[in-house]
């Protein structure tokens, strides 16, 4: 099927690799539109997060990535929906623009089941701004517990919770015990930062439930000796500005990392399609819409089935191989009916505990600990886009792994008004 004009929306993993497999077919006019400038890194921006790496180490601006590809323009926007019938997509301020074929590749934000209620006490970590908005509160809560003179006060200012066992929660633990065990220690004077209290919550029996039970009870014996309390088998119920309420426990706190739930944008239900409870569109083996071959899902965005009729993975990988599938069909002019099914390649999958230990699973190879951490740390800068981003995240990492500091430690408000006055 020849197509002239291919729109991608979205310049994640998904959307960037299908713009980069169709780098040579110079007779397409490819147009690649985010809503922001940049490709951004996600596994890594827990970093940025707990201050270990700059924003500009993970993320790369879409236009620099593309810049020597003639057929590719890039826009900066947000799509607001898609009108499949007249093959046009329809942006925030109301422009139209048409096209030939669409991939869709939007990636997912998080979910609260329900409780919307709960996002402004518990932001989750999707993008840049919630990184750096998680690093300030973080960073605060020190400086704030230091002055303030409530003793219950500041104990809430030092408990960390995290919600949501999965790698990104294991992730995020591991590094805000970091923080506060070891970058903080002999920084302060009336606080002891090295005694706050690190909660990782999981309403599962275990955390990481998408790793063999053998691996996960090490990351949880891992977590627990850098000083991480793992409540497994705990239910959130409610959280509020005094802190976290969970079947049998409350821990009050002024720090919640949300890391629990995946829902797809609304841009999808536009497409009038039928999707998952995710939010996802259940895409065809070709990963296309029913009755649009032109219509392509892929990512995060997409519920496509693997080998054992389960729905793949919300991971890199599934994005990356997804990409260079449809891409290859475009650039071919494959005829819809001799589209051979995607299948997915599991190169296996992995998940990082402090700053030197991980546990790895590819294929029937299992393993944890300092091998595996080097493993994670080659795959990751192999990945990351830009000799710049990848001598720099190096640097880091080893200055990390040498002095146990965290370079990126900055606050950029003034804290005065949050504090209580004093008579
Ligand atoms: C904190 C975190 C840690 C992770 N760790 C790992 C890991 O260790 N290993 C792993 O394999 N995977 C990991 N993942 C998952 C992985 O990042 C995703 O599976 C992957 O990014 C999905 O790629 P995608 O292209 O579908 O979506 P994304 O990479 O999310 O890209 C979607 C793009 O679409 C843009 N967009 C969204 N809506 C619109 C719109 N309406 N208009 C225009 N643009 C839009 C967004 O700005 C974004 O750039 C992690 C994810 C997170 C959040």
């Amino acid at each position: 099927m020849a197509y002239k004009k291919v729109v991608i929306i979205g310049g994640g993993f998904g959307g960037l690799n299908v713009a980069k497999g169709l780098k040579k077919s110079k007779d397409l006019d490819v147009l690649l539109i985010d809503k922001t400038n940049h490709h951004l890194f996600q596994p890594l921006l827990y970093e940025v997060a707990t201050a270990a790496l700059s924003p500009g180490e993970i993320a790369t601006p879409i236009r620099e990535v593309v810049r020597h590809q003639a057929n590719t323009s890039v826009i900066m926007g947000e799509v607001e929906a898609i009108d499949k019938n007249n093959h046009q997509i329809i942006m925030g301020n109301g422009d139209r623009i048409s096209y030939d074929c669409l991939v869709i590749a939007i990636g997912a934000r998080h979910s609260y089941f329900g409780n919307d209620a709960w996002e402004p006490f518990a932001p989750g970590l999707k993008t840049i701004s919630d990184a750096l908005r998680i690093r300030e509160h973080v960073l605060v809560s020190f400086e704030k517990a230091e002055r303030i003179d409530s003793i219950s006060e500041a104990e809430a200012l030092l408990n960390f919770v995290v919600i949501g066992g999965g790698p990104t929660g294991v992730e995020m633990a591991g590094a805000l015990a970091e923080i506060a065990h070891k970058t903080m220690f002999k920084n302060f004077r009336r606080i002891r930062p090295e005694k706050s209290k690190i909660y990782l919550v999981e309403a599962l029996p275990n955390i990481l439930p998408t790793y063999p039970l053998k691996l996960a009870l090490r990351a949880t014996k891992d977590l627990e000796k850098m000083g991480v309390r793992v409540l497994t088998g705990k239910k959130v119920t409610s959280i509020s500005q005094e802190g976290v309420q969970m079947e049998g426990l409350f821990i009050p706190c002024r720090n919640v990392i949300w890391a629990a739930g995946n829902q797809v944008s609304p841009l999808l239900k536009t497409l009038e399609v039928p999707l998952d409870r995710a939010g996802r569109a259940i895409v065809k083996p070709d990963l296309t819409i029913p009755d649009h071959p032109e219509i392509f899902v892929i990512g995060d965005a997409a519920c496509a089935m693997g080998k054992d009729n389960k729905p793949l993975p919300g991971i890199a990988p599934t994005a990356i191989q997804q990409a260079r599938y449809v891409a290859k069909i475009i650039a071919a002019k494959t005829p819809v009916e001799n589209r051979k099914p995607f299948k997915y390649f599991d190169k296996g999958s992995m998940a990082t505990i402090g700053k030197s230990k991980a546990i790895v699973v590819m294929g029937k190879l299992q393993f944890a600990g300092f091998i595996a951490w080097v493993a994670w740390c080659f795959i990751h800068i192999v990945y990351l886009i830009g000799f710049r981003s990848r001598f720099g995240v190096m640097v880091e990492w080893f200055y990390i792994w040498l002095t146990g500091q965290r370079g990126v430690r900055l606050i950029t408000r003034t804290i005065e008004s949050e504090l209580p006055r004093q008579k």
